[in-house]
């Protein structure tokens, strides 16, 4: 079952394994002229997908239940521990590095990144990076993997178990991917998948609270993989769907992508999607000082200690420029100290005097 599972998530798998061995490295517009052409598309089920999700869901109803009658408070509470440190396996590693780039990691960084990454069971890496590159160059079209304008439910979690906009499969084969190629880890944990699935996603977690405080195998599997696994997969859903219908655009207004901090708090600082869609290179996926990100935090320790480096961001500068150009009025102007220049002179008169 938990094969399946692996092998379920691990693509919008019928219709696009085919297509993900042989498209061109570079994308330009042209190509994407030339692809553009009206579809009609029917969606249908993916029944090997829903059976998995399902089983999943129902599990983690199951195991919440477990968490309130039988489970071990340990239990329970190491679950909650590797949501939260498993979580930075896809805001820092998948998303940040491996999908837009905003910064370089060295070899230890990216295997304990992978390793996080793959407790999630979000898929593998290069997979998971593909349709996250494709969402932001072809966001809110049919192109989009997880298009919210198709509604809440379809952007949260309809599109993992329905087939793919043909649009999708197409844009997956012009965006480039061959940094990811050419990435020695990203290729190996594709190999791998299936097997660093059940040992990461599934034996390690559920087999620690057997081990170590003798939990019953039976409430650690409902707990630490259904349940943990369930809760995980909503908390990065919400990027998709919450954080792109309810919040501010101070950045831009004319795209869905919103600032909200409910998300921002679920998702280890990754609810600042308005900036985060406007300039994605930037490691921080928010603007400083905007509010909780811990991820931002453990990056620039990370960098601190070498193993992350050459991190993009935006300048204050540039980020007002943008938010007057086309924001919707809710940015406010954050300083990074005394000397910022977008310190209005009146202000800085004051302060100087
Ligand atoms: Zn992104
Ligand atoms: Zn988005």
């Amino acid at each position: 079952m938990t094969i399946a599972i692996a092998s379920t998530l691990n693509t919008d798998s019928l219709s696009t394994v085919a297509a993900s061995e042989n498209y061109p490295s570079v994308s330009t517009n042209q190509e994407y002229d030339s692809h553009e052409k009206e579809t009609t598309y029917v969606p249908s089920i993916k029944w090997p997908d829903l059976t998995a999700q399902l089983f999943i869901h129902i599990g983690c109803l199951y195991g919440l239940y477990l968490c309130l009658v039988s489970a071990r408070f340990y239990t329970t509470l190491f679950a909650l521990l590797l949501i939260h440190l498993s979580g930075f396996g896809i805001t820092a590693g998948a998303h940040r590095l491996w999908s837009h780039r905003a910064y370089k990691a060295k070899w230890p960084l990216k295997l304990i990144l992978l390793v996080l990454f793959t407790i999630t069971g979000q898929r593998h890496i290069f997979m998971w990076a593909w349709d996250h590159r494709v969402h932001h160059k072809y966001g809110e079209s049919d192109s989009d993997p997880h298009n919210a304008k198709r509604g809440f439910l379809f952007s949260h979690i309809g599109w993992v178990v329905l087939t793919p906009h043909p649009k999708v499969i197409e844009k997956r084969k012009i965006i480039d991917m061959s940094d990811l190629e050419a990435d020695s880890f990203v290729v190996w944990h594709k190999r791998l998948y299936p097997l660093l699935f059940v040992l990461l996603a599934v034996i390690m977690p559920v087999g620690i609270p057997v081990y170590c405080w003798e939990e019953t195998l039976w409430n650690s599997f409902w707990v630490n993989f259904n349940a943990r696994f369930s809760l995980t997969l909503h908390m990065a859903f919400f990027v998709n769907s919450i954080a792109h219908m309810w919040g501010q655009k101070p950045y831009d207004k004319n795209i869905s992508p919103v600032e909200n901090l409910g998300v921002a708090i679920a998702t280890l600082g990754e609810g600042w999607h308005n900036y985060h869609h406007v300039f994605p290179w930037d490691y921080r996926a928010g603007e400083l000082g905007n509010g909780y990100n811990p991820t931002t935090v453990l990056l620039n320790f990370f960098a601190k200690i070498g193993w992350a480096y050459d991190l993009k961001s935006v300048s204050p500068q540039m980020i007002s420029r943008r938010a007057k150009k086309t924001g919707d009025g809710s940015h406010k102007n954050i300083y990074w100290g005394y000397g910022d220049v977008d310190i209005p002179e009146e202000d800085k008169l004051e302060l100087d005097a």
